[in-house]
């Protein structure tokens, strides 16, 4: 069931209208569905339901505390990748022994925080990282449990951005390196070897990948544990993909996912962990926004909305595909749109030539599929305001992170008396 549908020629967030949130709450805005986020963690959970496996959502694709309680209430846990995001999970609620740390460039600040919280997980990146690491909890008379990520060298098919498998990528440690590092991990005073880490990418929408990479990792366990090693946790990391609705290839349904990996693991004897964000967040909001102006041109038609890539980045940074839909349906006639924000720059383009019924100034539209990514990633470029966010669940719904005034954002500024 979808929960961002048409009802009496209008589109609602479940049951609220969404043209009464961009009356009371101003636009442009971030509309979450609670019910959506459940479903899509649900599915996700039942696909392994009966295991033990951790669901430790990436907390980077939507990292509201609204949303990381919503979620923690519903059994997930957390993949943080900061000591804010850190700071955020343990703040929801969400039990450390739940919470697995990822990343390429922690800090011993972020590393100690972590110690003290007692996450479950540090997803090892390097060597340097891997001394730091033992240092750290060393001082603190504590072995800190890791798994490596390890590139499996595997080409998981999106956009290079988002691609982390392949062996240019900074991510991971060189497979040929796994036996080596693990031999010095055991070596060190402050590091305890509990399992191996891969995330292969994002928005990946073939099983194929995934089953190569656990074929991989499942030779790299059976070798360490040979070598001596206790590996009782394998990561699969996030990446499951969403339809974005531009028509291009439909991801697997979780369950299919959910068999493939129980069935491909089933002789490991691990504790799987999976690190889904996009999966769960993706679909379950919109951002909302105002048409300011139509711009007809000799060739092209311009949308001017008042939404812009400081509130949705994706399409200026990865060119990613977002539906766009108005509000209210009403015009037959169809228009090929080029859809912009107001900022300065020719990047802040939401679609070229879109087909749009035809919109006046305004008109409200929405933009599908940005729950993921997309409010994490805003900014106050052109010294705009942090775009707010709302969470509906029924006929309810609430700010949950509030839109600052001017003053509020001038706020942590200063001048220095040498000017
Ligand atoms: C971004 C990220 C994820 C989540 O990826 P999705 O594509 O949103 O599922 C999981 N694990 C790590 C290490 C990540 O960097």
């Amino acid at each position: 069931m979808r929960h961002f549908m048409e009802k009496d020629g209008e589109m609602f967030a479940e049951d609220v209208a969404l043209s009464e949130i961009a009356a009371k709450v101003g636009t442009p805005v971030y509309v979450y569905s609670a019910a959506t986020f459940s479903r899509h963690y649900d599915v996700f959970a039942k696909g392994f339901e009966g295991t033990d496996a951790l669901i430790a959502y990436s907390v980077k694709a939507n990292s509201n505390l609204a949303i990381l309680t919503l979620l923690g209430k519903r059994g997930a846990g957390a993949d943080v990748v900061s000591g804010g995001e850190l700071t955020r999970a343990l703040r929801a609620g969400i039990s450390p022994d739940k919470i697995v740390f990822s990343g390429v460039g922690k800090t011993r600040e972020e590393m100690h925080l972590a110690l003290n919280a007692g996450i479950f997980q540090f997803n090892v990146e390097s060597a340097a990282e891997l001394d730091a690491l033992s240092d750290t909890a060393a001082t603190m008379n504590m072995r800190a449990p890791i798994a490596f990520r390890v590139n499996p060298d595997v080409a998981a098919g999106g956009h290079e951005k988002i691609s982390t498998g392949k062996k240019e990528n900074k991510f991971g440690i060189a497979w040929e390196d796994a036996p080596s590092l693990y031999a010095r991990a055991a070596s060190l005073p402050g590091i305890k070897i509990q399992g191996v880490d891969v995330h292969i990418g994002s928005q990946i929408t073939q099983l194929d990948p995934y089953a190569r990479t656990i074929e991989k990792i499942g030779g790299l366990i059976k070798t360490l544990r040979a070598d001596g090693h206790t590996i009782e946790t394998f990561d699969l990391g996030g990446g499951l993909g969403i339809p974005y609705g531009d028509g291009g290839q439909q991801p697997p349904p979780p369950a299919d996912y959910a068999a493939m990996v129980l069935e491909a693991t089933k002789d490991l004897d691990v504790r799987l962990v999976f690190e889904p964000g996009r999966m769960i967040a993706g679909n379950s909001g919109v951002l909302l926004s105002r048409v300011i102006y139509t711009k007809p041109g000799e060739t092209r038609n311009f949308l001017i909305v008042d939404a812009a890539m400081n509130d949705l980045i994706r399409p200026a940074l990865y060119g990613a595909y977002h539906d766009v839909e108005p509000v209210k349906s009403g015009a037959n006639a169809t228009v090929s749109y080029d859809i912009v924000g107001p900022i300065c720059e020719s990047g802040d383009t939401f679609a070229v030539q879109r087909d749009l019924p035809k919109l006046a100034a305004d008109e409200l539209v929405v933009f599908h599929s940005a729950g993921a990514y997309g409010a994490v990633q805003s900014s106050q470029y052109n010294t705009r305001p942090l775009v707010p966010e709302v969470l509906v669940s029924g006929d309810k719904y609430e700010i949950i992170r509030k839109r600052p005034n001017y003053d509020e954002m001038l706020s942590s500024e200063t001048i220095p008396d040498f000017i």
